[in-house]
């Protein structure tokens, strides 16, 4: 069933699911009441970055585009804007990308290996009335690989962390379905990769760190959301404003979180959400605005 029939009644992310867990109001307010976040660039360079790695790892094992027939190429013209927005990274980014990809390719940290499907699309029935959708940078018979670009390795994750990362476990609990929806055995281990690309333009970065788990940690997960999913249904159908969205337990935690919360001026009562959104929106513009520019 596609995730995006009408069928389902709501349709979630395990990006979804980690904003829900920190805080429910969050994910109300930017699911349910449409909260507009705001556009800080962060994403930009990691959007760019995936396209350059996307492009050399769907290339055949000899370096060919499989769809031009041609020697594939990483950095074809305009590969410095984002694909959804347009929104180009500066000329230092771009240096810094072309140094992390060389050195990732280099030293193996990427890897052309046997059996990967690129940017992995699924979607499917999470529990009734809910869908999942995701995609998988490189889903793998025996694990799976996302690339992260970090900004302070600090926050960097380590094999023991990726082994409870929930994101990555339901990724490989996609995984296992596939295995055995095509009859394939699943192996007693899998592993579950991050690829981790510094942001830092002055100490070009580049590692990974692995982790491997059995495939009914993975089970765990998928339980763990359809538990989660049938409270976001429940709430979905019957929260009316976001003040009947629970607080989170850990409020300052939550609010503080990821460089501080972006509906804290409705939490606060400072602004309604249309006035947020009218002040995001306006933000947004402008930042745009100046990034075309520069
Ligand atoms: S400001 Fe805090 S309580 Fe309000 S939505 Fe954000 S994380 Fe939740």
């Amino acid at each position: 069933m596609d995730v995006f029939d009408p069928e389902y009644e709501l349709y979630v992310s395990a990006s979804q699911l980690s904003t829900w867990r920190l805080c429910n109001r969050k994910w109300w307010l930017e699911k349910m009441a449409c909260a507009v976040t705001e556009d800080k660039g962060y994403f930009t360079f990691g959007t760019v970055l995936h396209a350059v790695l996307e492009r050399w790892l769907r290339a055949d094992d000899r370096g060919v585009d499989p769809g031009t027939g041609e020697p594939v190429e990483l950095y074809p013209e305009d590969w410095h804007k984002a694909e959804d927005s347009g929104v180009p990274v500066s000329l230092a980014e771009q240096l810094l990308i072309k140094k992390l990809v060389t050195k990732a390719i280099d030293e193996g940290i990427v890897r052309r290996l046997p059996g990967r499907e690129i940017e992995a699309e699924f979607s499917r029935t999470l529990v009734d009335d809910v869908g999942i959708v995701g995609f998988i940078d490189v889903a793998l018979p025996g694990g799976v690989e996302d690339h992260k670009s970090i900004g302070n390795f600090r926050y960097a994750l380590g094999p023991e962390q990726l082994q409870q990362d929930p994101q990555l476990l339901l990724y490989l609990h996609e995984g296992i379905l596939r295995l055995e929806e095509a009859g394939k055995p699943v192996p007693d281990k899998m592993f579950v990769r991050h690829n981790q690309f510094g942001k830092d333009t002055k100490r070009p970065r580049v590692t990974f760190a692995e982790g491997w788990v059995k495939p009914d940690a993975a089970r765990k997960a998928w339980a763990e959301a359809q538990r989660d999913a049938a409270v976001m249904l429940e709430q979905s159908r019957t929260l009316t404003h976001w003040t009947e969205a629970p607080e989170p337990p850990t409020a300052g935690q939550a609010c503080r979180k990821y460089g501080g919360c972006d509906f804290i001026d409705i939490c606060t009562g400072r602004r309604t959400i249309t006035e947020h959104n009218a002040h995001t929106e306006t933000l947004n513009s402008y930042r745009s605005q100046l990034s075309h520019r520069s």
